[in-house]
């Protein structure tokens, strides 16, 4: 399935990112997925929840951000916001339009657990005295 190879390429770069911040690992992933992108969220986020089991992002959430879908018109040079189905200019019905947005896949943020486990470890110990 084409959003597993898709999630495994989004895990490799957090891992990668967990890495460079130094962080044990990451709580939050937020992608944004255009509508326009072939990518089926629903089957993006059930990759995630297998592929995550052993990586840094094993407790992470993941949020799937959907971009509005904006063309270009290069008749009346407006930008405007449209249906999915629709690619065509509202303002002059033009429908030689550019893609503005809709069609991306983007890895927007990654949180990371912050440093504090040691001090976790100690309370817990605390508890068995
Ligand atoms: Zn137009």
């Amino acid at each position: 399935m084409h959003e597993f190879s898709i999630c495994q390429s989004v895990l490799e770069q957090v891992e990668q990112m967990t890495r460079r911040h130094h962080a044990r690992r990451a709580t939050r992933i937020i992608l944004s997925v255009g509508p326009l992108s072939g990518v089926v969220d629903t089957l993006l986020q059930r990759a995630f929840d297998v592929l995550r089991l052993g990586s840094v992002a094993e407790t992470a959430v993941l949020d799937i951000h959907t971009p509005a879908v904006v063309v270009a018109c290069p008749s009346c040079k407006k930008e405007s916001r449209v249906p999915t189905n629709r690619l065509v200019c509202p303002n002059c019905q033009q429908w030689q339009t550019t893609l503005v947005s809709g069609d991306e896949l983007m890895l927007l943020r990654i949180e990371f657990a912050a440093n504090t486990l040691s001090v976790n470890s100690h309370s817990v110990e605390n508890e068995h005295v």
